[in-house]
């Protein structure tokens, strides 16, 4: 008899692009966060995985409002996409869903680390979006404290330059795929070489243009991604950890998977 253990947490991934394969790479970027930075005895088969292209059926305009970020457009074509992901975003954050529920939403700072004051993306999401979240949450009855833990149940991705930072810091695997991938003697090896700075790769501008492959293998080195070597960096993962090692809500809800 097979006994399939019921989820006790859900976890919804909105990734940049909207696309299958975003969402993926941001799970297991995300499940690998957890066992080896947060809690080492998370049981992430008990999480609910709720990409948002699964969700979206009904909304076609929810995935284009997340598609290339666009979101950030104030113009009139694209404002009713944006309404459409804001209560998206307040519904799964202020909604009581029996089990604990938290919403990670990837986009790319396109900066170097050492330029991130200067982030459009975060800056709109942050002036633009919450706030509007935040309305929204305080429409449904809830006060200013009770909108904070609501809030506080978005775990934002940014990594600097992009996702590709992050994921290259598997070097070896990276020069193998190089090896199969270039048509003929590439300068890869040189650049992962030259580029293994302290700071990882977060220094790197438009990262994913540097490399052979380009984006053509981040699921393979998400699963695999070196959760301890990309946070001794600290630059945009560690930034990223520690805003999931200081939360006191993921931390109950990732002891509700133990068992
Ligand atoms: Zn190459």
């Amino acid at each position: 008899m097979t006994y399939l253990a019921p989820p006790t947490m859900a976890i919804v991934l909105i990734g940049e692009d909207g696309s299958k394969a975003s969402e993926a790479v941001l799970e297991s970027v995300i499940k690998r966060t957890f066992v080896h930075c947060v809690d080492t005895n998370t049981q992430t088969h008990r999480i609910e995985i709720r990409p948002l292209r699964d969700q979206n059926l009904g909304d076609p305009k929810l995935a284009s409002a997340v598609c290339a970020n666009s979101w950030k457009d104030r113009s009139r074509d694209a404002r009713s996409d944006v309404i459409s992901f804001i209560r998206y975003l307040a519904t799964n954050l202020g909604q009581d869903f029996g089990i604990p529920r938290f919403v990670f939403m990837h986009f790319d700072g396109d900066r170097q680390w050492s330029q991130r004051a200067s982030c459009e993306n975060l800056k709109k999401f942050l002036d633009d979006v919450l706030p509007k979240v935040a309305h929204l949450l305080k429409e449904k009855g809830l006060n200013d404290d009770a909108v904070a833990i609501r809030l506080a149940r978005l775990k934002l991705v940014v990594p600097f330059y992009s996702m590709e930072s992050w994921l290259y810091t598997s070097r070896a695997e990276c020069i193998g795929y190089c090896r199969s991938t270039c048509p003929g003697v590439a300068d890869c090896p040189t650049f992962f070489d030259a580029a293994q700075s302290p700071n990882g790769f977060d220094e790197v501008d438009a990262i994913k243009g540097v490399v052979c492959f380009g984006s053509r293998f981040n699921l393979e080195l998400a699963n695999i991604f070196p959760v301890a070597d990309a946070y001794d960096h600290n630059c945009s993962y560690a930034d990223f950890a520690n805003q999931l090692i200081g939360c006191t809500q993921l931390a109950g809800a990732l002891k509700t998977t133990w068992a």
